[in-house]
């Protein structure tokens, strides 16, 4: 696949955001997309429906 690889960058639960934008996270559960949107300092949640721990950025704010 001609996709670049390295600029996906995941965050976990309890880090905290770097940047403004709109997370998601694949819910497996679900079988569906969550996402969130977070401000700048705030902290990653665990998803409410799996636990989750991984957040990645679709869109900086
Ligand atoms: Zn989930």
């Amino acid at each position: 696949m001609p996709e670049k690889k390295a600029a996906k960058k995941f965050y976990r639960t309890g880090e905290k955001c770097p940047e403004s934008g709109l997370y998601e996270h694949f819910c497996k559960q679900k079988g569906e997309k969550a996402r969130i949107p977070l401000s700048k300092t705030e902290t990653f949640p665990p998803c409410r429906t799996c636990g989750s721990v991984k957040w990645v950025l679709v869109m900086a704010a």
